[in-house]
């Protein structure tokens, strides 16, 4: 058994102890991974004695797109998974960084698997401590993936789905075994895609250049963050467009984003070495700021941040 990192969970509008939040294994959510969610992260400010939910409404807004295109209808509205969310927390008592996954599924009903409006749907959030991992100062190893990333004419990446994580696993295994930290992803064009649970910048000349939301990749919410605060905060350039593989190979700086990866330095990739072989002075400043902001230290994006622990009641 893993360390357990959470006293609760929550389930389906409760708040119950992580050993008693079971749901069916006839599920349609166990047997076949149907089931959309959010990955979102909560920041720990120390001298505020605050934990800050950074852009909720951006992943509420995708986490009911997800399920739109699903054709799944959430038993509960963005205002309570906020709420449900916030709860959770607090009864975990978490004073630290977090990571927190809202989770819509699909339930029980062999012979209705395929007819969603006759499906019973449920909810689950689970909030875990979730601290910088160490590549995010040291920067990570990348390669190039064998496994093609999922396309939008088969399994879209844009829907945020449990099952689109077969694809990552593939990846990432794969990436561990060949001795790199991460995996790269190309679509099934040969252009690049993503990470397996984070998108791709890569710097040329001072230009940051990141895949467009048209290459089978999940419509980031960390990566339209920095598409805007590279553009109006560090007046750099940004091109959102097709990378092709050897564009990685000749790249001054890369980086990974996500919620979870936050911002995480890559330092190589096909072992061919990234500027000096250290984090690039372009991702230091976009690191330096994005985390400011994530901790509520800068006034003017505040309201990208919902506080966890004295909060207005949601909804
Ligand atoms: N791509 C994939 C496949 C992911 O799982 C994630 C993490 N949610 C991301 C990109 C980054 O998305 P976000 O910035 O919204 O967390």
């Amino acid at each position: 058994m893993p360390k357990k990192e959470a006293d609760y969970i929550w389930l389906d509008g409760r708040i119950v102890p992580w050993e008693e939040a079971k749901i069916s294994v006839a599920s349609e959510c166990a047997l076949r991974g149907a089931n959309v969610f959010e990955g979102v992260r909560a920041y720990w400010n120390a001298d505020e004695e605050e934990l800050y939910v950074f852009k909720w409404e951006e992943h509420a807004r995708r986490l009911f797109r997800s399920a739109a295109i699903m054709r799944l209808a959430s038993p509960f509205s963005g205002p309570e998974l906020l709420q449900a969310s916030i709860d959770l927390i607090r009864a975990n008592g978490f004073r630290v960084n977090v990571h927190f996954r809202p989770v819509l599924y699909f339930g029980e009903g062999e012979d209705l698997a395929w007819e969603p409006g006759r499906m019973t749907t449920g909810a689950f959030i689970i909030a875990l401590p979730r601290p910088h991992r160490p590549g995010v100062s040291q920067g990570i190893r990348a390669g190039v993936s064998t496994w093609r990333r999922i396309s939008d004419t088969s399994m879209p990446p844009r829907v945020k789905a449990g099952a689109n994580y077969h694809n990552s696993r593939f990846a990432s295994v794969e990436a561990g075994l060949a001795g790199y930290d991460a995996p790269i992803l190309l679509n099934d064009r040969g252009k690049v895609a993503e990470s397996s649970g984070a998108c791709l910048f890569i710097v040329r000349d001072g230009v940051a250049i990141t895949p467009a939301t048209t290459e089978d990749i999940l419509e980031s919410i960390t990566r339209a963050t920095l598409v805007g605060l590279f553009r109006d905060e560090l007046g750099v350039a940004v091109q959102e467009r097709e990378v092709d593989r050897t564009e990685l190979y000749v790249a001054d700086e890369a980086f990974v984003c996500g919620s979870g990866w936050e911002i995480t330095p890559v330092v190589s990739i096909d072992h061919y070495q990234l500027g000096d072989g250290r984090p690039g002075p372009l991702t230091r400043r976009i690191q330096q700021l994005y985390f400011s902001i994530c901790e509520g230290r800068v006034p003017k994006y505040r309201h990208w941040l919902t506080p966890v622990y004295q909060p207005a009641r949601v909804g």
